[in-house]
């Protein structure tokens, strides 16, 4: 997709970033029928609101006897008061109808941009998401929408609205006293400039005191949660004088905020009574010497207050509008960026049926965000169908990134990957990734119930192949034990389930994709003995038939593997069985020994 802020010259910042908001644009035109009702509901609101003051001053020439008497309607003060009842109930419903279209704009601008985004997130390779926080993406998708939501539902409304008022305003003006409207808009600029440059600058001061509290709340927040720690080293004094002076601080700030706020006002209310005043002043010469009549007096200083009110509150939109752009210019980038891999334009498919061979053949890796070393090193491996290969080596020595790679989340500096001879770059990383099933160390259990969970390995499996998954993988038990049975809910993160419990779920998940290839993390952590022996069954099934690499940490997975790598330093430093290696007194017998000296050999 192209970005939006193409432009054949560089724009400057602030018009690049107005550019952005095209994007919202853009969705919002997916709604032609609410943008018309929308539109239909604005110009009958503002037409309402200005003819309240023309109906006002027909109310008050007719009632005091100021009409020509032979005029219709004159002198009946009923039917010009429900006149002016039906432009009050016109002037409701279309204010109504606006807000709900304007907003469901907004709201529906908002939900498609969300989802825009995340879709697109999901398309992303996983080094994207090193190169950026997630929690500031995270913060993208809601803050920045937020913004989104409040430009579209409100600050457009508003703006759209305020400008027809207006210019209607100002059309009923002329018309009621064309010379004085002159002066009038001359006038204009002179009370709304000063205002709004007051306006921003207290903004600005009430920007730094939200800080300034900001920074009280996260004194506080540290000292409560040390609070043993403060206590212990008897620090309570001088935490005390920290958090005097944060107070402090934003006393001062505050100080300076009210100060200004205080001169703002009396200026404020000086600016507008006083043009007020002055309209009056004129306005009633023009009474007094017959150029216009008392209603038609008081219809021009209401739609004069309108007409003022609503050019000056288009001042106050700019300001959000400009924070709008910024954020939509950051959603833009999110629904923009591309996937550092994806499928070729032709795909060369696996063959089939499905053999699980694999080869590594003298492959350099760096990780985008380390370049300054070698995760794998010319390294070379060759796994044969239905192999079950363990690969053991210190900590960093690259074991989890063959994982990565083979699963093509990285492509390598050099060297190539092939799935059944197949290169991985000329094949479908969907497919690739079809073809494997991967236990990792710490299983992802999704705060979904039990069934989902499960089915996450396969989504159309039925309740049946669910249960022999469950059973395969021994969670059958403790799945049956939960109150509602696969409906159960997990729970954020599965925190009602147990380390083994979970592991089981995870096995489960594998089973139910029922793929070629098995790529299993061992889990570091220790499980007591029951529930190590019901997940190593259960592995020892999965692994049936099936191509598997283990990186293995237990002493039993070992002595099962066809054959086990020694890594270090992204490279392979010693292979062969248990007995062999063990007898070498290299890097694995040390590494054994380590590692299983609590095991029973
Ligand atoms: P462990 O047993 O501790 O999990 P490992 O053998 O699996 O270690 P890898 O995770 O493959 O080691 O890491 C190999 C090297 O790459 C290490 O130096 C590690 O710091 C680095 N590394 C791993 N993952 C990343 C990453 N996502 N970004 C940057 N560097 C990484």
């Amino acid at each position: 997709m192209a970005t939006i802020v193409e432009a054949s010259s560089p724009p400057s910042p602030q018009r690049k970033s107005i550019a952005s908001l095209s994007i919202v644009w853009r969705m919002a035109k997916r709604y032609p029928g609410r943008i018309f009702y929308a539109g239909c509901a604005l110009l009958a609101a503002a037409a309402a609101t200005s003819s309240i003051p023309v109906g006002i001053k027909y109310v008050v020439e007719n009632s005091f006897g100021q009409c020509e008497q032979q005029a219709a309607g004159c002198g009946d003060i009923d039917f010009m008061f429900l006149m002016l009842f039906g432009i009050v109930i016109i002037l409701g419903v279309s204010t109504a109808l606006r807000f709900y279209f304007v907003s469901w704009l907004g709201e529906r601008v908002v939900a498609d941009i969300r989802i825009g985004v995340l879709d697109n997130l999901l398309r992303l390779s996983p080094s994207y998401f090193e190169e950026n926080r997630p929690a500031e993406i995270a913060s993208r998708v809601t803050a920045d929408t937020a913004v989104i939501e409040q430009i579209v539902g409100t600050t457009a409304s508003v703006a759209l609205r305020n400008t027809l008022t207006g210019i209607a305003g100002v059309v009923v003006l002329t018309w009621l006293a064309p010379g004085l409207t002159l002066k009038l808009l001359i006038g204009i600029p002179i009370i709304v400039f000063p205002i709004t440059f007051l306006g921003r600058r207290l903004q600005e001061l009430s920007r730094t005191s939200q800080d300034r509290v900001a920074s009280i709340g996260t004194v506080v927040d540290e000292v409560l949660g040390a609070m043993k720690i403060v206590q212990a080293f008897g620090q309570q004094k001088r935490e005390s004088e920290r958090f005097g002076e944060a107070a402090e601080q934003t006393f001062s700030t505050a100080k300076r905020r009210i100060f200004v706020r205080a001169g703002m006002t009396s200026i404020v209310i000086f600016l507008l009574f006083g043009g007020i005043t002055l309209l009056l002043w004129g306005a009633t010469w023009d009474v007094k010497n017959n150029h216009m009549s008392g209603g038609a007096m008081i219809a021009y200083v209401i739609s004069a207050v309108l007409v003022v009110g609503s050019f000056g509150s288009l001042t106050e939109v700019w300001g959000d509008v400009l924070r709008g752009a910024g954020a939509a210019g950051r959603l833009s980038e999110l629904i923009a960026e591309q996937p550092g891999i994806a499928a070729p334009l032709k795909p060369t498919p696996l063959p089939e049926p499905a053999q699980g061979g694999i080869v590594f053949d003298s492959v350099t890796f760096r990780y985008p965000t380390r370049q300054e070393t070698s995760a794998l090193n010319a390294f070379c491996l060759s796994v044969e169908p239905g192999e079950t290969v363990a690969v053991v080596g210190p900590s960093g020595a690259g074991k989890s990134t063959l994982f990565q790679l083979l699963q093509r989340f990285y492509d390598p500096e050099s060297g190539q990957i092939l799935i059944d001879g197949v290169p991985l770059p000329d094949a479908d990383p969907i497919t690739v990734r079809q073809r494997m099933a991967m236990v990792p160390q710490e299983t992802v259990i999704f705060a979904a119930s039990a069934r989902d969970n499960l089915r996450y390995g396969r989504w159309d499996s039925d309740d049946s192949a669910l249960w022999a998954a469950a059973e395969a993988a021994n969670a059958a038990t403790f799945l049956r034990e939960l109150p509602d049975g696969l409906d159960t809910y997990m729970g954020e993160g599965g925190a009602r389930l147990s380390g083994g419990q979970r592991q089981r779920i995870a096995i489960a998940r594998a089973v139910l994709r029922d793929s070629p290839i098995l790529l299993l993390d061992e889990a570091t952590s220790a499980l007591d003995a029951e529930s190590e022996r019901l997940v190593q069954d259960a592995l020892d099934r999965l692994m049936h038939n099936r191509t598997t690499i283990v990186i293995a940490h237990r002493l039993a997975t070992i002595r099962n593997a066809d054959r086990i790598i020694v890594m270090d330093g992204g490279k392979i430093v010693e292979q062969g069985n248990h007995a062999e290696l063990s007898k070498n007194k290299g890097l694995y017998a040390r590494l054994a020994k380590l590692q299983f000296s609590g095991e029973h050999s």
